[in-house]
């Protein structure tokens, strides 16, 4: 893939050619064409992979269609230097296409700014505090909002810029493309990228991301053996802190009991417990005194334990950003993790999203020696709700996986 591909304007691209880029970075060639075509995007990915330019030549393009003079695109950073960097990067790439910007940040006086910005610019580079003062002041117009980038988002959010990030996400335009970038995804980054961005795209790329440091496989299993294939996995493999997702509060009520039933210490949370039940067995599990946590997604929003060795989806979860968000969990900080899902043939359309986000096949497994033929119990009284939800097929079959 070259520059070429992404349909950038003629002006961009001698910016691109002035600047030495001759191929495009993995982030970017896989985010600009979804940032070009409007989707709002989440890129995890740290400096140095070549994040800039994945915001920037996009938002320059969609600019030169848009009124000069107005703010059609601001970028939020965490720090000055990196608002500087980032308007260097503009006036590099964006040296033909007459685009103008400012970067905006404390402890310099607020008058040279003012100017600035009513002289007429197109891109503010703006870190939160100083951004929030013109908005306050009046003295910044984001009317004409189009494209929002919150970069590196966890440093801000380590930064205590999270109630700022929140009250200027107030005051923009509600139909705005948005872009998120942060090298990790902590709890308090999921919760925002799910209340700000609409149906994002998740990129990642980089040393920290789940797609590097996180093997992932599913294993394919009748719905009625996924339990006692759950206890052969955990007394086959050494494992360290283990995180089981299901679907709702129920399953994870009846996971929590057959496994200990099965002779394992377990913790639990989910919605219906009490607030310092919850607490006690997040405290328990952080602290290692109890090795397995089954949770429902809602319920497990801030766990964040690094040394998760297993996230098992007992469940599949609903969509490939919620994939993401489960087994980013693992994988932290450059730590091997492993992540696997107890898939039906129900969720055969939702392995092939995700695989076409990682770009790669998941692993089929098959527990050697595991029954996969045992029958289903059967059940007196009510008949059984039909399950079908529409999805295709598992491509493969349940005994079809490797090891
Ligand atoms: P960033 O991750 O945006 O901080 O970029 C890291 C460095 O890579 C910067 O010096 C960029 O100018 C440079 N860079 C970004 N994209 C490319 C590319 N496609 N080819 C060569 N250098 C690049």
């Amino acid at each position: 893939m070259s520059f070429q591909n992404f349909n950038l304007h003629p002006s961009i691209m001698a910016g691109v050619e002035a600047a030495g880029y001759t191929t495009p970075t993995p982030i970017q060639m896989q985010a600009i064409p979804p940032i070009m075509q409007g989707r709002d995007i989440i890129g995890i990915a740290q400096t140095g992979t070549g994040k800039t330019a994945v915001f920037l030549l996009p938002a320059m393009h969609r600019l030169l269609q848009l009124p000069r003079g107005k703010i059609g695109a601001l970028i939020i950073s965490p720090t000055r230097e990196l608002a500087e960097q980032t308007c260097e990067a503009i006036d590099e790439l964006g040296k033909k296409t007459g685009l103008k910007s400012i970067a905006i940040y404390g402890g310099v006086g607020m008058d040279q700014q003012v100017r600035r910005l009513r002289s007429g610019v197109e891109i503010a580079v703006a870190c939160p505090g100083r951004l929030l003062d013109h908005i306050w002041k009046g003295t910044i117009d984001l009317s004409h909002l189009d494209i929002l980038v919150i970069d590196e988002a966890d440093r801000m959010f380590d930064m205590g810029f999270l109630p700022d990030i929140k009250s200027i996400l107030k005051c923009v335009m509600e139909r705005r493309q948005t872009l998120l970038f942060s090298a990790t995804m902590p709890a308090d980054i999921r919760r925002l990228v799910k209340d700000t961005l609409r149906n994002p795209v998740t990129v990642q790329i980089g040393q920290s991301a789940p797609a590097d440091t996180v093997s992932h496989a599913v294993y394919p299993v009748k719905q009625h053996l996924k339990t006692s294939l759950l206890i052969e996995f955990l007394r086959r493999n050494e494992t360290d802190s283990v995180l089981v997702f299901t679907r709702t509060k129920r399953r994870a009520d009846r996971v929590a009991m057959q496994l200990e039933r099965a002779g394992f210490h377990v913790a639990q949370i989910h919605g219906d417990l009490a607030q310092n039940r919850r607490q006690a067995a997040l405290d328990s599990f952080r602290s290692g005194s109890v090795k397995i946590l089954v949770a429902t997604d809602i319920a497990a929003r801030g766990i964040d334990v690094l040394s998760i060795s297993h996230v098992i989806n007992y469940d599949m979860p609903d969509s490939v950003d919620a994939y993401t968000h489960r087994i980013g969990r693992t994988g932290r900080v450059e730590q091997k993790g492993i992540a696997l899902t107890l898939v039906t043939h129900e969720d055969a359309s939702l392995i092939r999203d995700i695989e076409n986000v990682l770009n790669a096949p998941l692993e089929r497994i098959t527990l050697e020696g595991f029954n996969y033929l045992t029958p289903a119990p059967v059940v007196t009284g009510r008949p059984l709700p039909n399950r079908s939800n529409g999805r295709r097929p598992f491509r493969n079959g349940v005994a079809s996986g490797r090891k």
